[in-house]
């Protein structure tokens, strides 16, 4: 028996849907506008060790990463590419850093000295991203910062960039002020690349596009247009096991806490996963799977390895121990998860289980 026939959680990651959402996101560009790839946080869990690989084939040439131990694992299986580092130097870190050729966005006026004192020692200009805060007041150096006399003193900027704070709201008036504010903070500057839009920025329109756009959910999969129909593919698919298959008649009560009540004859299916494998807890009583097409609802708590759910709806004889059902499915995408948790697809994405036996299909994988 191969592991994903034994495994009680199969985690499978499609990564011909991951290429086919970056090449769907870089045919809506303006023309002089290239498609980098957000690939923090191991590729939003997906893997980043996988999914970079098969971006770099396609012909992504530019990837960003949170953290500095994060452009080291992407430098490994990316040796040409250009990788950018979000969260910038710290203190002792600059040379780790020039070592992995991995460049800083500088988002302070405490890492402009940093990287610039780093420059200094080794004697020439380094290359790095500025980051000018327009709006999200999180990171970024101020507009009267960029022009402080010497800040740019010793160091290298090719690309200038913000993030935008509401661009999944197509007509908030948030959008074009960020985006004057951003246009005005870099123009006295004249640097080489400029990148505005993460995912929903891609689809406010051309003018939000500049050099660089920097998606990271769409490539996942996760709707960057809330509201209006998913233009890109699911790529990821979480089965869970069944153990066991009960018949339960009032008044039982299933769960931790008694928190749901059988009302008529039924069948509980008890699913291999829980909390632990990024089922969320607020889930119990509110969250969905699919088995054979129908969806069944998760009642009572979610356990830690355990999610119990009324499948009373399929026949009786259609569902039997060691079926398997879609926790996150063709049926049941990312955002209709997170939707019934009460979060967001990325921290679905991110949180998705270290346990579960994954396996990676389409783009040579
Ligand atoms: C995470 C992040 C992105 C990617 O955002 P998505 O909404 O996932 O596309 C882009 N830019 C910055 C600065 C980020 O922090």
């Amino acid at each position: 028996m191969s592991s994903e026939e034994k495994a009680l959680l199969v985690l499978t990651v499609d990564l011909e849907a991951v290429v086919s959402n970056w090449r769907l996101l870089r045919e809506r560009l303006s023309e002089k506008a290239n498609c980098a790839a957000v690939v923090k946080a191991d590729a939003y869990g997906l893997g980043a060790s996988k999914v970079v690989p098969a971006l770099v084939r396609a012909g992504c040439g530019t990837f960003f990463v949170a953290t500095l131990d994060e452009g080291i694992a992407v430098r490994k299986v990316a040796p040409r590419a250009e990788i950018f580092v979000l969260s910038g130097p710290v203190p002792g870190s600059a040379g780790a850093f020039v070592q992995a050729h991995l460049r800083p966005v500088l988002n302070s006026v405490e890492q402009t000295e940093l990287w610039r004192g780093h420059a200094r020692t080794l004697g020439h200009a380094l290359e790095c991203a500025l980051h000018v805060d327009t709006g999200m007041n999180r990171l970024g150096l101020s507009a009267q910062d960029l022009l402080r006399p010497g800040v740019l003193d010793s160091i290298q900027p090719i690309l200038g960039m913000t993030h935008l704070a509401c661009a999944e709201v197509i007509d908030s008036p948030m959008n074009a002020e960020q985006r004057a504010r951003f246009t005005d903070a870099f123009k006295p500057l004249a640097l080489p690349r400029l990148s505005m839009a993460a995912s929903s920025g891609i689809f406010l329109g051309e003018e939000y596009h500049f050099d660089l756009v920097r998606p990271g959910a769409a490539l996942y999969g996760i709707n960057p247009c809330p509201g209006q129909p998913n233009p890109l593919r699911p790529t990821v698919r979480l089965q869970a096991r069944l153990l066991q298959i009960r018949d339960v008649d009032t008044p039982m009560t299933v769960g931790y806490g008694a928190t749901h009540s059988v009302r008529t004859k039924g069948r509980i299916a008890t699913a291999a996963a829980g909390y632990a494998d990024g089922y969320f807890r607020s889930l119990g009583n509110h969250g969905y799977g699919v088995i054979k097409g129908v969806n069944v609802p998760a009642v009572g708590r979610v356990s830690m390895d355990l999610i119990t759910f009324d499948i009373s709806a399929l026949p009786a004889d259609a569902v039997k121990p060691g079926d398997m059902i879609d926790l996150i499915g063709p049926d049941h995408d990312v955002d209709a998860l997170s939707a019934e948790a009460g979060t967001i697809g990325y921290e679905i994405l991110t949180q998705l289980s270290r346990r579960a036996f994954r396996q990676y299909v389409g783009a040579a994988s």
